[in-house]
């Protein structure tokens, strides 16, 4: 059970980073969820998700894209056990007509909010004695795909991130993975479908099927659910010992 810890999930009111809430909540964590919105519907998410699984779940907004903000997130929670980067955004175009507003976006939200919220949350893992930190990269921190070329460069970086961070916790009670899903449909996938539909010439529902669902051998989208399960995995004693690794969530994707 994870009762009496407390998880940070960033970008959480969403797609993965709900259903990761929700599998630790479901193993009695307490949760801090994160958007950058600060939404009525932001706060009603925190109030129902408490009543749910009845363990403490707050709502506090940082903009994951600002230094500054990713470290007051993991302040403010002032306490975390298991710190689970999600924060997420997505562009697809090629290289040479790619917006550098969204690169540096990208790059921010993706990459760079990990190194500021990792390095405020460890010293609070060292204090309590345990730790996890979980990024949620991506199948595209281990291979990459034409037109999605700072998404490719952030979640390489993360994977190589998880390996420092795991190598400077490596005799302490913390341990460091990074979960690299295919594809999950979320709003962040089907965002980027109508793009690449363009880029590639197609209609929407060839795309799903001849670029999305091509990359993964099993033909099927992962589910939030099964991302849950795996962090909630890396949260148990079992997992001990798993460190620094990029764990695939893919259908096979990056077995080919
Ligand atoms: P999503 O769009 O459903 O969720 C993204 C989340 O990030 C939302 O909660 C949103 O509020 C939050 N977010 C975006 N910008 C933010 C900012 N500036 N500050 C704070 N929060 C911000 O997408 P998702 O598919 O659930 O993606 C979550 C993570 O999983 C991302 O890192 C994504 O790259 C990764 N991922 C997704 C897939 C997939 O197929 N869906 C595959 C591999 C990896």
């Amino acid at each position: 059970s994870l009762s009496g810890k407390t998880a940070i999930v960033t970008g959480s009111n969403s797609g993965i980073g709900l259903g990761v809430t929700r599998a630790l909540a479901g193993q009695g964590a307490d949760v801090v969820l994160n958007s950058f919105t600060d939404t009525k519907a932001d706060h009603a998410l925190a109030e129902e998700l408490s009543k749910a699984f009845g363990t403490k779940v707050t709502y506090i907004q940082a903009d994951m894209s600002k230094g500054e903000d990713c470290r007051a997130l993991i302040e403010k929670a002032g306490a975390c056990d298991i710190l689970v980067n999600n924060a997420g955004i997505q562009h697809v175009a090629p290289i040479d007509e790619f917006p550098v507003d969204k690169w540096n976006a990208i790059i921010a939200i993706n990459m760079s909010s990990a190194f500021h919220t990792t390095a405020v949350a460890l010293p609070m893992m060292r204090k309590a004695g345990w730790g996890r930190v979980i990024n949620i990269a991506s199948a595209h921190g281990l291979r990459a795909s034409p037109f999605k070329s700072a998404y490719v460069t952030a979640k390489h970086g993360i994977v190589g991130m998880t390996k420092t961070v795991a190598l400077e916790t490596a005799r302490e009670p913390i341990t460091a993975n990074a979960i690299c899903p295919g594809y999950v449909l979320t709003p962040l996938v089907e965002a980027q479908i109508p793009d690449t539909a363009k880029e590639y010439k197609m209609s929407e529902d060839e795309v799903i099927e001849k670029v999305i669902l091509a990359k993964q051998p099993s033909k099927q989208f992962a589910t939030v659910e099964q991302i849950g399960g795996l962090a909630t995995f890396l949260c148990s004693d079992a997992a001990e010992q798993i460190t620094g690794q990029a764990l695939a969530v893919d259908g096979g994707w990056t077995a080919a």
